[in-house]
């Protein structure tokens, strides 16, 4: 039986189980929203948010047939396909996204897997030193890695590599047939060996059953230590990918991902990701309660529409939030003084 006072402790664990996750997940949303708030207080600042900007370095022509990407070559989209970024068009990105607040700069390459021949994966370690020169903290997600590669990003100075899970091991083949679950969790073991800190989550929206939900989270705080930051997005709907007509979303099954995860995996920053477009700014407000506290900038999210600078300063400035200043990686998770969590006596 899971106690509310323990789960309010933020004690980290890896091995809740796919009923005691459902009867938090379950919660009535007051509570559960409480809950996660308190939880994320214990190890973060109640008012910041950490803004991310995600750059394509490169785009489309992707071998993956990922059910839920306009990038794949296995579908007809309107992405515009385009090479490999030079490394002084990636250092002008950074150095914008580090004047509009940015403490973490993410670079996104469209490939199954870095190439092991040629220049181009030296012209991104070149990238990762140039923009981790700037002061950023460097994220890329480049797909699969061998141990090599992942050995040579974190040599370059990489903090956290993204590589998502996507949803439950069950649903997993409806939406990517190319790459297994079991090789997403190689890469995962690969970056973590390497000594690059883990950011892994999934999307919601993509027809899966509330109970896939709750298994992607129960994959996803079953990995030990949990991910650094865990990125949940909102299936955006391209057209021309098979997920383009895929129903919509009760937008409170979004809520009730993020305060579960916030709830079971404490001291992961959990990241409201791709989709906010597609949401209000009440829904968004009501994420940031459930303890969602990073997102992504700028008007695009890979290829993907995005609020855009502006709209999200005008949002924080409503809500009362400001972006975190870009502490040093290593001063993250640690305990904050006594926070205000649940004090009453509740059982599950
Ligand atoms: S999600 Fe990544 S791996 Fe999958 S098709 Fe898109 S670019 Fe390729």
């Amino acid at each position: 039986m899971l106690h509310i006072e323990e789960l309010a402790s933020g004690k980290p664990r890896y091995d809740y189980s796919r009923a005691d996750i459902q009867a938090i997940y379950d919660l009535p949303m007051t509570t559960l929203v409480y809950l996660a708030q308190s939880v994320h207080r214990r190890y973060y600042a109640q008012d910041e948010i950490q803004l991310s900007t995600l750059l394509s370095i490169k785009t489309g022509g992707c071998k993956e047939n990922c059910g839920y990407c306009p990038q794949s070559a296995h579908y007809e989209t309107n992405v515009q396909s385009h090479g490999l970024l030079s490394v002084d068009d990636i250092i002008a990105q950074a150095r914008e996204a580090k004047a509009n607040g940015s403490s973490r700069f993410c670079m996104g390459a469209a490939w199954r897997s870095p190439p092991r021949r040629g220049p181009q994966f030296q012209q991104v370690l070149d990238a990762v030193r140039a923009v981790r020169g700037l002061g950023l903290e460097v994220c890329t997600t480049l797909g699969m890695l061998d141990t090599e590669q992942a050995q040579a990003l974190a040599e370059a100075g990489v903090h956290a590599y993204n590589h998502n899970l996507d949803t439950s091991p069950e649903y997993y083949s409806e939406i990517i047939t190319t790459r297994s679950y079991q090789d997403r969790l190689d890469t995962l073991q690969n970056v973590r060996d390497a000594g690059m800190t883990v950011c892994c989550g999934g999307i919601v929206g993509m027809g899966e059953s509330k109970e896939d939900r709750i298994g992607l989270l129960q994959q996803l705080q079953s990995l030990k230590p949990h991910p650094e930051s865990v990125p949940i997005n909102l299936l955006v709907r391209v057209e021309g990918t098979p997920l383009e007509a895929e129903q919509e979303l009760d937008i409170f099954e979004l809520v009730r991902t993020i305060a579960t995860a916030c709830i079971i995996m404490p001291q992961s920053r959990v990241r409201l990701s791709a989709g906010r477009t597609q949401m209000s700014d009440e829904a968004q407000a009501l994420c940031f309660m459930a303890g969602a506290s990073s997102i992504f900038t700028g008007e695009k999210l890979l290829t993907t529409p995005n609020p855009g600078d502006s709209r999200d300063r005008e949002l924080f400035r409503r809500l009362g939030l400001k972006p975190v200043a870009g502490p040093p990686p290593e001063a993250e998770n640690q305990p904050l003084a006594a926070s205000s969590a649940m004090e009453q006596s509740h059982s599950l």
